[in-house]
């Protein structure tokens, strides 16, 4: 069994992407051709934003946003504590400071009290500037954009999010990478829409910080003048190959890996809701699943679950198994941050189990009995 079987995809997908990447290959168009920015249409329509801006991959969309942003030393930048390492190597390349904040025990994202909290004891320490938040639409739900929208609202920030694991999610009839001021998504390989390497998006309304970001991933030229650099900027494109790639793999989610993945997940939580904890997505919240995880009892527990279903040649993995603020980038950038008793405890005891859009209904009966098999 695989844990996300994009063998499955490319037999499913086979004739178009062969066609794309042909297509490519003849016409030689290898950077910035017109794949790319046939995508960056078709991804801003499906998002439901007016631009798009294809990138290298997801950590620079981020990045390139901050940059957008002016963002910089003195600048505090909040994000979850529990996430992948790029919501907060972002703005540590930037120069600005993470400010890190615990999570919601339910959906593992961002907890908006908790970033209140924050907020208001780094005004109070009055070392930083407060400018923005990176909610992260953690294993495909998204966050809760209606209460984070008041408090970035409240304390004038700006919202950046990190849609990398989100997209395809939404709320009510709102898609991920819609919600912040900027949203960013990554094209790796295993996140909800992939590519065949590495390549990233950037998602806004807005026309001037659009432009700005066209400047910004190519080395910060100016599009009157090829050898007139206005600022310093990043070497950051989407190959055309992995914009050909990522037209039909689009299609694809569009049509039916979105319905196909929440029908597999489904098919977990009716087998297991009873055996451990199942990930709860929120009423009128859609989920795109980039993982399908689990809490068990205690950290024995998960590494012996872990175990066993190895030996049944059932892949998982572990995301994620230390907050940020555990890193040791972080720690020895010695920031003053607080306690986290919701990711310390989420770390310990999460597991994320096979989960693609081409499972079959009997592939999750063999993970889920197991489970059950071993807890019992
Ligand atoms: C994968 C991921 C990224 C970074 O994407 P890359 O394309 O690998 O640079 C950023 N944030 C989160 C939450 C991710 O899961």
């Amino acid at each position: 069994m695989q844990f996300r079987d994009l063998g499955a995809q490319y037999r499913a997908l086979k004739q178009e992407i062969d066609a794309g990447i042909a297509s490519v290959l003849e016409g030689h168009d290898f950077i910035q051709g017109r794949s790319v920015s046939l995508l960056e249409h078709e991804l801003a329509d499906y998002v439901g934003v007016s631009h798009c801006v294809a990138c290298a991959n997801g950590t620079d969309a981020l990045t390139l946003s901050l940059m957008a942003w002016d963002i910089g030393p003195g600048d505090a930048v909040f994000a979850p504590d529990f996430t992948f390492f790029a919501t907060v190597n972002c703005a540590m390349l930037c120069g600005a400071t993470p400010v890190l904040v615990d999570i919601d025990p339910v959906t593992f994202n961002l907890a908006p009290a908790a970033l209140e909290q924050a907020i208001l004891d780094t005004l109070c320490k009055g070392k930083l500037r407060p400018r923005v938040v990176i909610p992260v639409d953690l294993f495909g739900q998204p966050a809760d954009y209606a209460a984070l929208r008041e408090i970035t609202a409240r304390y004038d920030l700006l919202m950046l999010e990190d849609g990398a694991q989100g997209f395809g999610g939404a709320i009510g009839s709102q898609r991920a990478c819609s919600f912040g001021d900027i949203g960013t998504t990554s094209f790796f390989p295993a996140k909800p829409l992939g590519c065949y390497g590495d390549g990233g998006a950037i998602f806004t309304n807005n026309a001037d910080w659009a432009a700005r970001l066209g400047f910004l991933r190519a080395q910060g030229r100016t599009p009157e003048d090829k050898y007139d650099n206005r600022e310093r900027g990043l070497n950051s494109r989407l190959d055309t190959l992995q914009a050909a790639i990522l037209l039909p793999k689009l299609h694809a989610l569009q049509a039916f890996e979105l319905e196909a993945i929440n029908r597999a997940a489904d098919w977990y939580t009716e087998r297991l809701k009873d055996v451990v904890i199942t990930p709860a997505v929120r009423e009128g919240y859609y989920s795109s699943w980039a993982q399908y995880t689990i809490l068990l009892h205690d950290k024995t527990r998960r590494s012996g679950l872990q175990a066993f279903l190895k030996e049944r040649s059932i892949p998982t993995m572990v995301y994620y198994p230390r907050g940020m603020h555990q890193q040791t980038a972080v720690r020895r950038m010695g920031f003053d941050n607080g306690s986290f008793p919701v990711t310390e405890q989420v770390t310990q005891v999460c597991l994320s189990l096979p989960l693609h859009p081409y499972m079959t209904e009997s592939d999750v009966e063999q993970v889920a009995s197991a489970i059950a098999g071993f807890l019992r």
